[in-house]
């Protein structure tokens, strides 16, 4: 069994870690003063290149290069921490929210000085608004403590942090609508080119940031980029939470090394799945995730990492492992997806908004048995019709269960259609 010492769900270990004076008996802010007082913007830049973190937000795209691309001819910088976690079977950012929420602030603020903003901004989810609050108490702590402010330690250096709430949509947490959003307009993706590194929030250059990336930070600079390219995989370094749900004896957030197999996640640390059953498909980024259909035991054996999970055709995301047994009736699954997705379309583009709701319709047709043979095949050609045509990334996800869920599952489909129905009960 892979163990190490939790380090971005050190409240597991540490009581009373989102209290300050907790978070600072055990090396808090330390990290954050050291490359204030003691390091260049570009050298903090440099270090966290160098432990190749990665986007922990679903992307995967390594974060101290999409730092680099921030132009020094314009000012102001911004930095956004991206907290409006909405992935059915996300669930890893609202426990550091919650339980070390200190270690994100810092991160937020080794962040902001390495691009050298002095305004950062944390974007929660709607439904986060207790969390908000929280974080509200605890920034006016950290300014009164003097971690934020005008010259930061005697430096010239000076940061606030601002939370804001989001208003309930998915497509917020895509990190042009999330700017939207935040801007005060409706939120819907913009169109790329331009980045947001270059024309970002207010038009500025801006880094936007999942929770769990930054959470990383504080330890990263504190111990070093080699000590954190130790743990995982070559190009897939460090720790990861994988958030596990689904059929599985013990659910929850795990946070382990990259590169962790499927199996080791499932039945060591998750309980493995209720007795008499067979792990029959895998969805492991939530909802937008292409399924992996479990015909070979060895498929199990696939190590948790961006380059394998990729290799056998899906995706890691944001590590949310959704487990699919053998009771699970995959047209109900892949019904519920479609559903979801339709409900969050912006509605911004054509493909998705149109196609999202045809989906919807046909899915829904056939789980309720009023479907002909064609209708399956109707639904696949509509969902191939969305795939590459859309705006944002949301229409391309709405797409990934319907496809791999008929090629891979399509007697389950044939069930319902054949007026038989499935004798599966949906998980
Ligand atoms: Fe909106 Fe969907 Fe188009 Fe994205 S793909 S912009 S969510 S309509």
């Amino acid at each position: 069994m892979t163990t190490t010492p939790h380090l971005l769900l050190r409240h597991r270990e540490i009581a009373n870690l989102d209290q300050l004076e907790v978070y600072l008996q055990h090396g808090g802010f330390e990290a954050f003063k050291k490359v204030v007082t003691q390091m260049q913007p570009a050298q903090v830049i440099d270090e966290v290149k160098a432990s190749g973190l990665r986007g922990r937000g679903g992307a995967g795209f390594p974060t101290g290069i999409k730092w680099s691309f921030l132009p020094n001819n314009l000012w102001p910088h911004y930095v956004v921490c991206n907290a409006d976690e909405s992935e059915p079977g996300t669930f890893k950012d609202r426990e550091i929210l919650e339980g070390n929420p200190f270690q994100l602030l810092e991160g937020v603020m080794i962040a902001s000085y390495a691009v050298q903003a002095n305004l950062a901004y944390i974007y929660l989810r709607g439904e986060f608004w207790q969390i908000a609050h929280r974080l509200d108490e605890k920034i006016a702590e950290l300014e009164k403590a003097g971690f934020l402010g005008e010259n930061l330690f005697g430096t010239p250096y000076s940061l606030q942090l601002r939370t804001h709430l989001g208003a309930g949509a998915y497509i917020c947490g895509e990190e042009t609508a999330l700017l939207e959003s935040l801007e005060g307009k409706l939120g819907q993706p913009r169109l790329r080119p331009p980045f947001p590194a270059v024309v970002g929030l207010y038009g500025k250059p801006t880094v936007i940031n999942n929770v769990e990336t930054l959470t990383n930070l504080p330890l990263i600079l504190e111990k070093g980029a080699a000590w954190y390219k130790s743990m995982g995989t070559e190009r897939s370094p460090g720790v990861k939470i994988f958030s596990l749900s689904g059929c599985v004896n013990r659910p929850g957030n795990y946070e382990l090394p990259l590169g962790t197999t499927f199996r080791e996640l499932i039945y060591t640390h998750g309980g493995g799945v209720p007795e008499g059953r067979q792990v029959r498909g895998i969805m492991p980024a939530g909802a937008s995730s292409a399924i992996i259909s479990i015909t070979e035991d060895r498929l199990l054996d696939t190590p948790m990492d961006y380059e394998s999970v990729a290799a056998i055709g899906s995706q890691l995301g944001s590590a949310s492992v959704i487990v699919l047994d053998d009771s699970v009736d995959f047209a109900w699954l892949v019904s519920k997806t479609v559903n979801f997705f339709k409900h969050e379309s912006c509605g911004k583009c054509t493909p998705c908004r149109e196609g999202t709701f045809w989906m919807n319709r046909l899915a829904q047709r056939i789980i309720n048995g009023r479907a002909t043979p064609e209708d399956i095949s109707l639904l696949e050609t509509v969902a191939n019709q969305i795939a590459g045509k859309c705006l944002c990334a949301l229409g391309e996800f709405s797409v990934m269960a319907v496809t791999t869920g008929i090629r891979q599952f399509r007697s389950d489909f044939e069930h319902h259609v054949n007026g038989s129905g499935s004798t599966a009960t949906g998980g």
